[in-house]
């Protein structure tokens, strides 16, 4: 099955651009990201309860925490890498704008199915690893940082489940082509 094709072709039109560049589409994923982040957080502190936030201060933890979602937002975007290179062997692209931090293939224009891949791999990968985290972290304080990480994650991934989602309401066709420099991902659709 091929997985892209290195020129737009004929009969193909432009249908729908997401450039998270872009000042208003960023600010709405930020936003919609950190209604995530809070949606999935106030359940794990219910169910959990950690107790005192301040007696469950501690710098070490933070500083985990923190370099913990350095590494991450690194690895999210080579995972997608990783997907993106083992489908299609192209050339990619790396960086981050004031709102995004981004992996792209620029210069091809990739199938449905390979897109999808490519976009739910850091998703699928990171939601278990920071679930089984969760789940089996004994320390309320660990659970919770984890948690943590957990829902910033989710949120995250608001870019890559908003192309997920146009694919699975308005791009079902097989044939939907994307061509995605990073910031900014672009449907094309037949005729
Ligand atoms: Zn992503």
């Amino acid at each position: 099955m091929k997985h892209f094709e290195a020129e737009l072709p004929a009969g193909y039109r432009e249908a729908f651009t997401i450039d998270a560049a872009n000042k208003k589409t960023g600010v709405t994923l930020n936003v919609a990201a950190a209604v995530i982040m809070v949606a999935v957080m106030i359940p794990f502190i219910l169910i959990i309860r950690p107790g005192n936030i301040l007696e469950g201060f501690s710098f070490s933890r933070y500083l985990i925490t923190f370099g913990t979602l350095l590494v991450y937002l690194v690895l999210h975007e080579l995972v997608h890498g990783a997907a993106y290179k083992l489908l299609t062997r192209q050339k990619l692209t790396f960086g981050f704008t004031a709102t995004v931090a981004y992996c792209g293939v620029p210069n091809i224009y990739v199938y449905r199915r390979a897109s999808m891949i490519a976009l739910l791999a850091p998703f699928c990968v990171f939601t278990v690893v920071f679930g089984l985290a969760v789940a089996l972290l004994q320390n309320p304080w660990d659970k919770t940082f984890c948690a943590a990480v957990l829902a910033i994650h989710l949120g995250g991934c608001i870019g890559d489940l908003y192309d997920t989602w146009l694919y699975l309401s308005r791009f079902r066709d097989p044939a939907t082509l994307m061509r995605d420099t990073g910031p900014k991902q672009t449907f094309y659709v037949k005729d």
